[in-house]
């Protein structure tokens, strides 16, 4: 089949990758340049875990667990680190005591401990006395612009074009730019809004690197209302954000730092880690928030098969490569995004 994606951010380019090996001739249009930092995909590392407050979340990651270890080895380069993954608050925040529930239900690994031995065993990281934290072991950071890159090197390998520069638009015969396909995939991010409303919105998010005292740390979740995580100090040092929504931007608008996230953040790095010194790095990024947290998948309807697929709300890219191969199922007719109710949107 001839097919388009749009969008080569992580989900266009685990399309592309799946596609091509299927035998499909493919076509990622990309309004920017490969790993561009106007999306969500850019940068050094995504956390990837089990620990999930929502057990369905836990349950899809035993099915993107393997195509991501699959991946690695196809590539033949370090795509995942497995590290581990942290989680701590007081026992009875909502997402400690809904992620131990999920991760005993689906029989998931992990310890619980409390502050002095998770701050002993994790590099001197603070927890409060009233702390308590939660380790699962197969976690970890995923390398998310060579994950990119790998993807975009093996569907080219397979015949995949990528348009770079060459922003799309899908006329009402269901072409773009005069080309016919026999089905394409939006994967647009943020800008999935100019082809689809399914009430998406669109954030700011700020994450900064610091210097910090502290020894070797596991990718980490802080159970409170900011929800500051934080990455392994990979020679950059320590990578914090907060998983609270900034302010309501524009994809297309031009990008400011959030300085009262930069502060919170530097707050958080002193507290947590120990920081001496203001950032030494910060940048941006977009959300593309569901008001439940949840991803969206659906069909729209032209003359030929055109789905759409946002694995939005600032957790997607662990994701990415799943809806990788949800799109070539979906394309080749052995899925169809209905099979998906927590994530489908009737168009
Ligand atoms: C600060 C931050 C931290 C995060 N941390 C984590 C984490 O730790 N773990 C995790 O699992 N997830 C995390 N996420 C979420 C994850 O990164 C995103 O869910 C994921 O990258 C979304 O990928 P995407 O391909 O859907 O979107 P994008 O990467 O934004 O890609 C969409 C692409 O479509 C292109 N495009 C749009 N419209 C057009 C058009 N008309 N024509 C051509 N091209 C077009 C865009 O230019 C873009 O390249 C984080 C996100 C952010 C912002």
């Amino acid at each position: 089949m001839r097919v388009a994606i749009i969008g080569a951010g992580a989900t266009g380019c685990a399309a592309a990758r799946f596609l091509a090996k299927s035998g499909h001739e493919v076509d990622v249009y990309e309004q920017y340049t490969l790993g561009h930092d106007k999306g969500s995909s850019h940068g050094t590392s995504r956390i990837i875990r089990r620990t999930y407050p929502d057990p369905y979340y836990v349950q899809l990651m035993a099915e993107a667990y393997p195509l991501w270890h699959e991946l690695q080895a196809e590539a033949g380069a370090e795509l995942y680190k497995e590290t581990g993954f942290l989680i701590f608050g007081t026992p009875n925040h909502p997402w400690m005591r809904d992620a131990k529930k999920s991760l005993l239900e689906n029989h998931v690994a992990f310890w619980e401990m409390g502050s002095i031995d998770a701050t002993r065993k994790f590099g001197g990281i603070h927890l409060e006395p009233d702390e308590v934290a939660i380790f699962q072991p197969e976690a970890g950071i995923l390398l998310a612009d060579k994950v990119l890159e790998s993807q975009v090197q093996i569907a080219r390998t397979h015949g995949t074009h990528f348009l770079e520069n060459t922003r799309a638009n899908i006329d009402e015969t269901g072409r773009i730019a005069g080309e016919r396909y026999d089905a394409i995939t939006i994967c647009a991010g943020p800008w999935i809004g100019d082809f689809v409303n399914v009430g998406l919105k669109t954030h700011l998010q700020t994450f900064a690197y610091f210097e910090a005292p502290v020894g070797e740390v596991p990718p980490w979740v802080e159970a409170s209302d900011e929800l500051f995580y934080g990455f392994p100090n990979y020679g950059r040092g320590f990578k914090i954000g907060r998983h609270r929504y900034g302010p309501a931007i524009d994809p297309k608008q031009d990008r400011s730092l959030d300085k009262e996230a930069i502060q919170q953040i530097s707050e958080c790095a002193r507290f947590r880690l120990g920081a001496k010194d203001d950032p030494s790095e910060t940048y941006s990024c977009i959300y593309t928030v569901e008001e439940n947290e949840d991803f969206r998948i659906g069909k729209l309807d032209f003359d030929v098969p055109v789905f759409f697929v946002s694995a939005c709300s600032g957790h997607g890219f662990k994701f990415t490569i799943w809806f990788g191969k949800l799109i070539c199922d979906m394309i080749e007719g052995t899925k169809n995004p209905q099979e998906y109710p927590k994530f489908y949107v009737e168009q």
